[in-house]
């Protein structure tokens, strides 16, 4: 058995999900939101599972998808992709997949920031990279340019970025985006973008791409996935855009992964990606009411929460809250305790975790939301 994998615990969304199943707690770990979905993007799937072709499609994306992403980034990012820069995939999760697989060979460096994504580093180690870990902290868990020297080397091959940034829902701001465009230049590096969370963006804020920076259209793999844009994150349906030279050998790890997308998935997630701009806005709407409602539950419960600005997610400091426990054993308590499942934020570090932050997910209706709020009332 490989090593690698043998060595390897189950993730901690798939963990802590089946805890709260085997317990009745109400799951605020794993981020999904519990609603149905837009029911005009739901009913194009079925419609496309009924009648359209249910056999393999183009093995880069149906021609549909490829520009519906491209024509959606155009109009919501000001970029300039052609629809045979975009390469369909499984997910994002398979895109990282292609993407590290395609672009690391053995002994290459890759610069993350930690907390990180929980496929990154199984995915690069496999491939043979290494990784140089960033630290970041809160409460700002800001990237800095020492930081990024620090991790330099004339090995140094690829920089994964996830903005917003999942646990801890910053967004990457424009002064930490200039540093990396500039360290990639400097280094001859790619930079692979996790921008599934850029449309769940908070208080007007506005996604920034890497890829509109000047001299990283060239260097820029951009992943994204219609699980979070359409809040149906069972889809698995993602992309990843990157110019002809990337994307090309791209589609040549993608092609022996999954080699293709369920097509009706396809079809709806071109249709969904095409709809105007108040689904956009309402979306993001809804999901700013639900993590106002849980900070400031948990604001009333004494919880200092730390600030939110994308993603379904917010974090609990927990030194600051004056509860006496690091994450894990404070999640472990709230699940078996007070019936809420979360997730330790130490979860998402390699080495030297911050141990004082957990992660709450707020996509949920109300009613959920009011009941963990109950339940939290009972504190350690
Ligand atoms: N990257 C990040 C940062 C995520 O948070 C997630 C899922 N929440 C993914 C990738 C995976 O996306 P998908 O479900 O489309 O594979
Ligand atoms: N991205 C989701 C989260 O952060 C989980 C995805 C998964 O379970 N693999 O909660």
């Amino acid at each position: 058995m490989n090593p690698l994998f043998a060595g390897l615990g189950t993730t901690i969304f798939e963990a802590m999900s089946a805890r709260a199943r085997a317990t009745g707690a109400i799951n605020l770990g794993q981020g999904f939101p519990d609603g149905r979905g837009p029911e005009d993007v739901l009913a194009e799937a079925a419609r496309a599972l009924l009648e359209d072709s249910n056999q393999y499609p183009p093995m880069a994306g149906t021609p549909a998808l490829r520009q519906a992403v491209a024509d959606h980034y155009r109009m919501h990012q000001g970029l300039d992709l052609e629809a045979s820069e975009v390469i369909v995939t499984s997910g994002a999760t398979e895109a990282l997949a292609a993407a590290i697989f395609a672009l690391v060979t053995p002994g290459d460096e890759v610069v993350m920031f930690q907390p990180l994504y929980d496929a990154y580093l199984p995915l690069v180690r496999r491939a043979g990279g290494i990784a140089r870990l960033v630290r970041l902290e809160p409460p700002g868990w800001r990237i800095t340019a020492a930081a990024l020297a620090a991790v330099a080397s004339d090995r140094t091959r690829l920089v994964l970025l996830n903005s917003p940034l999942n646990p801890t829902g910053t967004m990457i701001g424009p002064d930490e985006l200039a540093l990396i465009a500039d360290f990639c230049i400097a280094h001859d590096a790619i930079a692979m973008c996790d921008e599934v969370w850029e449309h769940v963006v908070f208080d007007g804020a506005q996604h920034q791409s890497l890829m509109a920076l000047p001299g990283m259209r060239e260097r820029t793999v951009k992943i994204g996935s219609a699980g979070k844009i359409f809040s149906l994150t069972g889809w698995k349906v993602g992309w990843m855009c990157a110019a002809p030279v990337i994307s090309s050998v791209l589609a040549k790890a993608h092609q022996f992964l999954t080699f293709t997308t369920p097509p009706n998935l396809q079809a709806a997630a071109a249709y969904g990606l095409g709809k105007d701009i108040g689904y956009f806005e309402g979306m993001r709407a809804g999901y700013q009411r639900s993590r106002d409602r849980l900070a400031g539950g948990l604001g009333a419960l004494g919880y200092v929460v730390l600030p939110s600005a994308a993603t379904y997610f917010l974090s609990l400091d927990l030194a600051a809250s004056g509860v006496a426990m690091d994450d894990v054993t404070f999640a472990n308590w709230l699940i078996e305790e007070a019936g809420v499942a979360t997730i330790p934020v130490s979860a998402f570090y390699a080495a030297d975790p911050v141990t004082s932050v957990v992660r709450l997910c707020f996509a949920k209706q109300d009613a959920t939301l009011d009941s963990a709020l109950e339940r939290m009332a009972k504190r350690p």
